[in-house]
């Protein structure tokens, strides 16, 4: 259906993202930002922007600037900032909207525009479409010369940010703390909220630089070898990773070993307690965890925008990805992975060693299998999925279609075939009981789809 509409995508899961010069031109980057000045009302309305550490970013920010007061709105320029900076920016000086300059977890070549509405919360696919139509259409808002926008900078909201994360936490600062910001927006703010929380703090990879040149700006196991070391080494009792836009946030716990994504999650939010939101690739051990805290887990598609507006329909108190994208809805709807280390920290410190606190939530078997395709092939594979392999399963107890096509079964086991947003894959996740089971399910939905190609 949604490829019937003539309109050319910008935006895909999160934000434009591409490479400088190639899908990122100048032309382009002008063009959203006379979009963004037209869509949210040009003369008398401010827009805040900011950027991560990457070599193309003052470039990107004075093209899309040019764009912005071409088309009457004011500019409010806050530096180089952590995409969470720019969430709260936007609230906080009443700014019609944010725009945050990064490619997040994307290597060096690359960069990228994202959106941000009033209240912290990433634009939704409806707000990018419009964009995507005002761009598409030249629909841009003319001014004559003497209504041209005004640039204005800001360097003092990012301390009524640090105060308002400190003011959020009870932290009493007896825990030792290794944080590596992989060279990325991260690297001045976080080393310094987690030093005024009063913590002791060693820093990784926390000069900013645009080549990443301590590690990728993806915190992932393969990445963050240096990280694990230094917290063994050191006796630390915490290790805390960013990627390039500091979003997201991983931990390290006292053993050196990375912290189960999933685990994780499910320890936050049943520390959280109330209802919280999750994505339908995270684990079940979420459900556990909150079932025993009297608590509530709401399901919804991948992707922190989706997150943020169920938490908002439902009122929920937390909500997060497995990724270490979590938003707080209390502090701002934006994905914040500073004030998730310190949620983190919080618990530790309260609770106990983070080895421990983890080694208490159950486990079960989890498998991720990706099969290569054309993307071509994507749209009938998924509806063969749909339409077939429920009945290749003796046991179903549920599908949906929230995301892709989730089927569960009786034991609670389940599984989760998507097409890759980005590459030429359809995604297997599955967990299960047992791993004979797991590996059951892994065979049946894998010989499925190898049928079709
Ligand atoms: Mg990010």
């Amino acid at each position: 259906m949604e490829d019937m509409i003539p309109i050319p995508r910008l935006f895909g899961t999160s934000g434009i993202r591409g490479k400088i010069g190639n899908e990122i031109t100048l032309k382009l980057i002008t063009e959203v930002g006379m979009a963004a000045a037209t869509y949210v009302g040009s003369k008398g309305h401010k827009i805040v922007i900011g950027y991560d550490t990457r070599t193309s970013n003052r470039m990107v920010e004075n093209a899309i600037t040019a764009g912005i007061l071409q088309c009457g709105c004011d500019v409010i320029q806050l530096g180089m900032v952590p995409t969470p900076v720019v969430g709260y920016a936007a609230m906080k000086l009443k700014a019609d909207l944010g725009i945050m300059i990064t490619a997040s977890h994307n290597p060096s070549p690359y960069n990228g525009i994202k959106l941000w509405n009033p209240t912290g919360m990433a634009y939704t696919q409806d707000q990018e479409r419009t964009i995507e139509k005002i761009i598409h259409e030249k629909g841009f808002y003319k001014v004559s010369w003497e209504d041209i926008g005004k640039i204005k900078n800001n360097t003092s909201v990012i301390f009524d940010y640090i105060n308002d994360l400190l003011s959020n936490i009870d932290i009493k600062g007896n825990l030792k703390v290794i944080v590596d910001c992989g060279n990325g927006a991260g690297s001045y703010i976080s080393p310094m909220v987690l030093r005024k929380a009063g913590l002791e703090v060693i820093t990784l990879n926390c000069q900013p630089d645009g080549f990443f040149p301590g590690r990728m700006p993806e915190p992932s196991e393969a990445n963050l070898s240096e990280l694990m070391k230094v917290v063994k080494a050191t006796g630390a009792d915490i290790g805390i990773a960013h990627d390039g836009d500091a979003d997201r946030m991983i931990a390290v716990d006292d053993n050196g070993k990375i912290a189960d994504f999933d685990k994780l999650l499910a320890l936050v939010s049943s520390k959280i307690g109330g209802k919280v939101v999750t994505t339908v690739d995270a684990s079940f051990c979420v459900d556990k965890c909150m079932e025993e805290e009297g608590g509530e887990v709401v399901r919804t598609k991948v992707g922190d925008v989706h997150v943020a507006e169920v938490i908002v329909e439902t009122n929920a108190s937390f909500g997060g990805e497995p990724s270490g994208t979590w938003i707080h809805p209390d502090f701002c709807m934006c994905p914040d992975g500073i004030l998730s280390a310190l949620k983190v920290i919080e618990i530790v410190e309260k609770n106990g060693p983070l080895s421990k606190l983890l080694d208490e939530i159950p486990s079960y078997p989890t498998v991720r299998d990706k099969i290569e395709c054309e993307n071509i092939q994507k749209t009938l594979i998924m509806e063969k999925v749909k339409e077939e392999l429920p009945d290749r399963f003796e046991d179903v107890n549920d599908v949906n279609f929230i995301d892709g096509v989730r089927i569960s079964m009786n034991d609670g086991s389940w599984v989760l075939i998507r097409p890759s947003g980005t590459e030429s894959y359809i995604r297997i996740t599955l967990e299960s009981i047992t791993m004979e089971k797991a590996r059951e399910i892994r065979n049946i939905s894998r010989e499925f789809i190898e049928g079709i190609l």
